[in-house]
């Protein structure tokens, strides 16, 4: 049986004062058979986590860079986030693939250095508008995976979102049998290659996740929680959406 998990991507939001948004949160963690994780900017990662304490939320960086230290000016390293309070990391976020030019190859060899640095990577894949209206969503999300998974992959070092690019902030969600369909085929993808490994791995639904549209979507099969941008920012609709799980 696969634990839920709520994950909240906040982005390039947030500072000191939406810090705080975390209190009303942490009551319910504590209280939910759901796990929770947040990932807000780098800057606010130490600061949740101590503020965090012991309650049961992980707090994630957005990225990291392949290399463990060294001339690179303005990226972070897994051991840096790790060192900063982090258990997770967002890795090949469609943004980072289209802000930073990132290739499956990228997200790979950054996946590696998560797991070399002993975190969780939540890796990011998902098709385009025009992929889907051509008809190449499974293409597009077979040759993710295989070319963004290393082969050590195991259900307690990875989670994989599907987030259709096309639904990331624009209030689009696919149908819940296109969610189903590609969802299904990712399991199967993972099955075909990792063989019993594969069963654990939680799989998140992430595309303008709202209250409304949560439980809907939790209940399609193989859909084991969701990857939360927009809405993750205000607590009282995270706090909805964790319900819903
Ligand atoms: C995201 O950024 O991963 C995301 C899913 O964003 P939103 O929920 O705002 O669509």
């Amino acid at each position: 049986m696969r634990r839920k998990l709520a994950a909240g991507n906040w982005k390039m939001n947030g500072g000191s004062v939406e810090l705080g948004e975390i209190r009303t949160l942490m009551g319910r963690a504590a209280t939910r058979q759901t796990d929770m994780l947040i990932c807000p900017p780098a800057t606010l990662i130490d600061r949740m986590r101590a503020l965090l304490g012991d309650a049961p939320m992980a707090v994630g960086g957005q990225d990291c860079h392949t290399a463990t230290s060294g001339a690179h000016t303005g990226d972070i390293s897994a051991a840096m986030l790790v060192d900063a309070g982090a258990s997770h990391v967002i890795i090949g976020h469609s943004e980072r693939r289209q802000d930073h030019g990132e290739t499956d190859a990228t997200v790979r060899a950054k996946t590696t250095a998560a797991w070399n640095a002993g975190l969780i990577a939540v890796i990011c894949i998902g098709e385009t508008l025009q992929e889907r209206e051509n008809g190449q969503t499974l293409d597009v999300i077979g040759a993710q995976l295989s070319g963004s998974i290393p082969d050590e992959m195991t259900p307690a070092t990875t989670v994989i979102a599907y987030e259709p690019v096309w639904a990331i902030g624009t209030g689009l969600t696919p149908s819940l049998e296109q969610i189903a369909e590609v969802h299904d085929f990712i399991r199967d993808q993972l099955g075909a290659r990792f063989a019993d490994g594969a069963d654990g791995v939680r799989l998140l639904y992430g595309g303008s996740v709202k209250p409304s549209n949560a439980a809907d979507i939790f209940a399609v099969s193989n859909v084991d929680g969701a990857l939360v941008g927009g809405a993750s920012l205000k607590a009282a609709d995270f706090g909805a959406i964790i319900d819903a799980l």
